[in-house]
């Protein structure tokens, strides 16, 4: 992006997140889901980085959430309310973890407490000598809300804190002079409680099913409702409401208000596993899923199993955070920015995300029906990378109001291919290009109309869809290009959501466009795509055949790629391989004459041959072959040309088990193309046993042997 654009699409990020935010933390009103509030501010905060002169101090990178109202009291934290960072995936929290010992210096080994990310609202509870004196919001950070009166009305809030027993304090792991401490300040110092408090699902559902027989406005969400009540001057609304406070936090200050000084982290008590558990000592309710993790492995086993359990839970939480358990880690980390170095925010995926639209591509259905699809730039939404959504039809597009390089909000819910919910149309740059509705079909050019009052568009050939899926199917088939793996299962799902129109586009798939697939998972996706960049060098009799060219069977492709074989070896000058346009060249320069009288044919295959090179749409799908780097490879007629691999040269191979992604054939094939010998049976003059599933008596006597064993993966990796 150049600078100009950098900076108008900051101003306008900017003006957007600060209008949701608004409605949403002042006015309590949910404009957009934060997930998707939390995409736009993570373009803005990628963008800031790329272009750090455009960060504005009125940014909202540059801010915590919230800003404090007019009605109610001021109250100035003891220490600042700090937002915390979020992470999405593990690749964030690695990188986090990697960031801290970069700054550190040294590797880090910490013991993290990670907790459950309660979707409330935070508050700051402050006891003198024990007794409740102030409850605040945490507002910008530094000053909140004074919200005294509605946070006493929480049931779960104590009053009075309660003194722990010593045996309780013992079990805690306290000496018996940090007991003598702790008591002492509980006795005449100042204790802050810091947590969430909520609304239960329970809860939510009962005051709304009230609220509607009463015809009273509904309560959007259980953090909504939260907010509502606590920033409420009417404090029997907050009572009826029935909230519930988890304590996330405490802050010692030793001494009276007014001359009162806070204890730097792990001075009283060492760890926030201990904190957490004193908090439930003091009178606190404590959620019973917060727990110690042995480095980050443990830390991504927690949170699959709370992600699991999140339905479950009486209230919502929106993901988990990780905390050093060592406080004295919080002094050394301290705070970058606006968030913490020593805890991370890790969220669950977004059902909802922002990303904005790079083109719009029409497939035909089976029904012939033609169906537009946004292609995206990806984005991760629950969970999954996500490229593609289908827009229906064209009235769809319409109603949305929809133009190409537009900033959407889409959803996803469970597997389902995700929907484009809404257009942010204060995004727009007037570079957005309009929509329209092909004029011809995109498969196979076509006529379409729209008949009657349906709201589709279709493709007036009947045999459209099923013609075009029998050609690629025939082009992936054994005798054909041969992509094990690639079915015309498979096939039908890239049609269905627009991901290829023709056999040339499978050489332009990405793995982000096969995750948004059903029955897709990364290892499926990363085979797909190995097997086809494989077969991106082809065979010419096998090309030949899999163009599926009329009356063409194997035996007249290879009968024609002989033929042509001297003449092309002439061409490629010894390298293995030559391009498709010269392969197009060649036969664009012989006549029908010499087609018909090829030994073999006959004058109709000849016909038919000189034919399919003479038709346009034949030429611009053997052009964008060439275009997507697919090359014909010579090496099965040159045996004196062989591509040398030194992997392969004057190896020998021994093959075991069966092969995930190829056939053992096509393996031995591959290996004897690249130089190398195959085997049947493991000797000392064995170079490698290809092992694959299941394996055979040949395993064992390798390993005797000491015969260097290799994986289908590592295989693949040489070839
Ligand atoms: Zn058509």
């Amino acid at each position: 992006m150049i600078k100009a654009e950098a900076k108008k699409r900051i101003e306008k990020l900017t003006k957007e997140i600060d209008f949701h935010r608004y409605n949403y933390h002042v006015l309590d009103k949910e404009t957009l889901a934060p997930a998707a509030l939390d995409n736009l501010k993570a373009e803005l905060f990628r963008l800031e980085n790329e272009f750090p002169e455009f960060i504005f101090p009125s940014s909202p990178t540059q801010r915590v959430a919230g800003a404090v109202s007019g009605k109610f009291k001021k109250t100035i934290h003891s220490l600042p309310m700090i937002s915390l960072f979020d992470a999405f995936s593990q690749n964030d929290i690695l990188a986090w973890q990697e960031r801290n010992e970069n700054y550190l210096k040294k590797t880090l080994k910490p013991i993290y407490y990670c907790e459950l990310k309660l979707d409330g609202l935070a508050i700051n509870i402050k006891y003198e000598k024990g007794l409740f004196i102030l409850a605040g919001t945490r507002g910008d950070g530094k000053v909140g809300e004074n919200v005294s009166s509605n946070v006493k009305v929480i049931a779960s809030v104590p009053l009075n804190l309660r003194r722990p027993e010593i045996s309780e304090l013992k079990a805690l792991g306290l000496s018996e002079i940090e007991i003598k401490n702790f008591l002492e300040l509980l006795e005449k110092g100042i204790i802050e409680v810091r947590g969430e408090a909520i609304m239960t699902k329970k809860v939510f559902v009962e005051l709304n099913k009230r609220y509607q027989a009463e015809g009273k406005t509904l309560l959007a969400n259980t953090r909504n409702a939260v907010a509502g009540s606590i920033r409420q001057l009417d404090s029997r609304i907050s009572a009826e409401r029935k909230l519930d406070f988890y304590a996330y936090d405490i802050i010692f200050s030793s001494g009276k208000d007014s001359d009162s000084k806070v204890l730097s982290r792990g001075e009283l008590i060492k760890t926030r596993g201990a904190a957490d558990k004193l908090a439930s000592l003091l009178g606190f309710k404590s959620l019973k899923y917060n727990t110690l993790c042995q480095g980050l492995e443990d830390v991504f086993s927690f949170y699959k199993e709370i992600e699991k359990k999140r339905e479950a839970l009486a209230f919502e939480i929106d993901g988990v955070v990780v905390k050093f358990d060592d406080l004295k880690m919080w002094e050394i980390l301290g705070v970058v920015g606006k968030a913490p170095r020593y805890m991370m925010a890790y969220k669950f995926s977004a059902e909802q995300a922002t990303t904005r639209i790079k083109n719009i591509i029409w497939q035909v259905g089976r029904t012939g029906a033609l169906t537009p699809t946004a292609v995206l730039e990806p984005v991760r939404v629950a969970g999954a990378l996500i490229s593609r959504s289908t827009l229906h039809n064209f009235d769809e597009i319409r109603r949305l109001d929809l133009m190409i390089g537009d900033t959407i909000v889409i959803e996803r819910s469970g597997d389902v291919i995700p929907k484009v919910i809404s257009v942010l149309k204060n995004l727009r740059s007037g570079e957005e290009k309009i929509i329209k509705a092909p004029k011809i079909c995109p498969i196979c050019e076509g006529k379409i109309d729209r008949v009657g009052e349906e709201v589709a568009y279709r493709c007036l050939n009947k045999n459209c869809y099923a013609v075009n899926l029998r050609k690629i199917s025939h082009f992936i088939s054994k005798g054909a290009v041969d992509m094990e793996g690639v079915g015309p299962k498979v096939i039908e799902q890239f049609l269905e959501i627009g991901l290829i129109k023709d056999a040339a586009d499978l050489y332009t798939l990405k793995k982000e466009d096969l995750l948004s697939l059903e029955r897709f998972a990364e290892k499926k996706a990363d085979n797909v795509l190995k097997i086809i960049e494989i077969k991106k060098k082809i065979d010419l009799a096998h090309f030949i055949f899999a163009l599926g060219i009329r009356h063409v069977g194997e035996e007249t492709a290879e009968i024609i790629s002989k033929l042509l074989i001297s003449d092309l070896e002439m061409m490629e000058k010894g390298k293995g391989v030559f391009s498709i346009a010269s392969l197009i060249k060649y036969f664009l320069s012989k006549n029908l004459d010499y087609f018909q009288q090829i030994n073999g044919l006959g004058p109709i295959m000849g016909e038919s041959i000189y034919n399919y090179f003479q038709d346009e749409h034949n030429l611009n799908l053997l052009k964008k072959f060439d275009d997507n780097g697919v090359e014909i490879s010579l090496t099965a007629f040159l045996k004196k040309t062989k591509i040398e691999n030194k992997n392969f040269k004057d190896k020998t191979f021994v093959l075991t088990g069966s092969l995930l992604s190829l056939t053992r054939e096509t393996a031995k094939d591959k290996i004897k193309e690249l130089g190398g010998k195959v085997s049947a049976d493991v000797s000392v003059k064995t170079d490698y046993l290809l092992l694959g599933d299941d394996p055979g008596s040949k395993f064992e006597k390798a390993k005797k042997l000491g015969v260097k064993i290799i994986t289908e993966e590592e295989f693949l990796k040489m070839i």
